[in-house]
């Protein structure tokens, strides 16, 4: 199941129009066609005894793995955040009839509530329940799909429509969530709210372990103890990632730290060579950024720091490499760029810097420009041509661009 959290200002009455009304849109939804999907089967005492078996899987579930989802929860960040729970949504769509499917939904949405989101305070009631609904809405989209094949499937037929049913059901939660997210944040990166691949890929594995629960609780029940413990396993690997991505980012900033930017810039550069393409490289430096900090303190200069590295990544394309190389000084690989080019997007990321209302009143950058091929073969020939650069745009006055030697005709 999807769930967001921690995204700045997203109280629902507080939210533009559009948020509130698609939200009201989807909760009614959810609804509707929950109680529609209801009407297609009865509810027997076959479906109650494995509702009983899965929920309490569910439970133990959540129980096991509270430590470990907490972590991923919190270094997901504003992004999508898949808990696994899924599996027994999906086992419940599978093998339940839809009312007890959809009462899965509502059982695990409770339990985490209760044991998990309530308690830490993470989670806004408002946001919970459009999760919940969302989930339930894209449950019911693959309890249609399953109707081509209901039950556990037995031919290669009847596994097709449930991988339909999964990725229909995945699609249509993991766009609600994506959607409102834009909705209430159009200025947000399309990439920071969809998210890793490595997330989605847990849900897959979420799914089919659901399918397989879903076989196994008309089997011997007792079998289904393997499935919770798959799920903690899978929940520790999936850390990997986020650890991974801790290591390449700069605490401050969230850009890539020095070591991780130079790994990437160094490849990107093999790359275009390869090619005989361009490779420009901007290196940035804070204007009198010491004095900022005697005058107001490291708290504020940290503020400036932040802001500065914010504008520059929105100041540049979505394939170029920005890193935080040192205290205040940042870097910028643009893969493919001419040396005309590469000047505007200096001038751009200055002019941007220079127009930010910070609280210490204004701030200024000085950049250092140059090209591979032309300035040097490598990243640290580029490094130390564009360093010296950046030096001759401070001997000039500051605030200013100024290109490598033999840069511009
Ligand atoms: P110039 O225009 O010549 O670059 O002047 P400058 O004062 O910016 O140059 P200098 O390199 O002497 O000073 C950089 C300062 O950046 C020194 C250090 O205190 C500050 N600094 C480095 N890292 C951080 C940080 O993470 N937070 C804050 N607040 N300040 C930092
Ligand atoms: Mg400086
Ligand atoms: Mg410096």
């Amino acid at each position: 199941m999807g769930s967001f959290r921690r995204t700045t200002g997203w109280a629902l009455w507080a939210a533009p129009r559009q948020v509130v009304v698609w939200v009201l849109a989807v909760e009614v939804g959810a609804l509707a066609a929950t109680a529609g999907t209801a009407a297609l089967a009865p509810v027997d005492a076959a479906g109650l005894v494995r509702f009983g078996l899965l929920g309490a899987c569910l439970v133990a579930h959540v129980e096991l793995s509270r430590t470990v989802e907490r972590k991923r929860e919190i270094a997901a960040g504003s992004g999508p955040y898949l808990s696994t729970t899924s599996v027994w949504n999906f086992a419940g769509v599978i093998v339940l009839p839809p009312a007890l499917a959809s009462a899965m939904v509502l059982l695990g949405y409770g339990y985490m509530w209760f044991r998990v989101w309530h308690r830490r305070g993470t989670m806004k009631p408002h946001r919970w329940w459009y999760s919940a609904c969302t989930v339930l809405l894209a449950n019911q989209a693959a309890v249609v799909v399953l109707a081509l094949a209901p039950g556990v499937p037995t031919s290669a037929t009847a596994v097709a429509v449930v991988v339909a049913a999964g990725a229909v059901r995945w699609f249509a939660n993991y766009a609600l969530i994506c959607a409102v997210k834009l909705l209430s944040e159009p200025r947000a990166r399309v990439r920071d709210v969809i998210g890793g691949f490595g997330e989605q890929i847990l849900e897959v594995g979420a799914m089919g372990l659901g399918l397989l629960a879903a076989c196994v609780v008309q089997t011997p029940a007792v079998l289904l103890v393997g499935v919770p413990a798959v799920l903690v396993v899978l929940g520790r690997s999936a850390q990997v990632a986020q650890f991974r991505k801790a290591a390449e980012t700069d605490g401050k900033t969230q850009l890539f730290n020095a070591t991780a930017w130079t790994q990437f810039a160094t490849h990107a550069l093999e790359r275009t060579s390869r090619r005989g393409g361009t490779f420009g490289l901007l290196m940035i430096d804070l204007d009198h950024f010491k004095r900022i900090n005697d005058e107001h303190g490291h708290g504020a200069g940290d503020v400036v720091l932040k802001a500065v590295a914010k504008s520059i990544s929105e100041g540049v394309r979505s394939g170029d490499l920005v890193g935080r190389f040192g205290g205040e000084e940042f870097v910028v690989a643009l893969p493919d760029i001419t040396a005309r080019e590469l000047m505007a997007v200096g001038e751009r990321l200055r002019r941007g810097v220079a127009a930010l209302e910070v609280p210490t009143g204004h701030v200024s950058i000085s950049i250092g420009a140059a090209l591979a091929p032309d300035n040097g073969q490598s990243v640290q020939d580029l490094l130390t041509t564009a360093d010296a650069a950046m030096y001759a745009a401070k001997h000039r006055g500051r605030n200013r661009v100024q290109a490598a030697a033999g840069l511009l005709p």
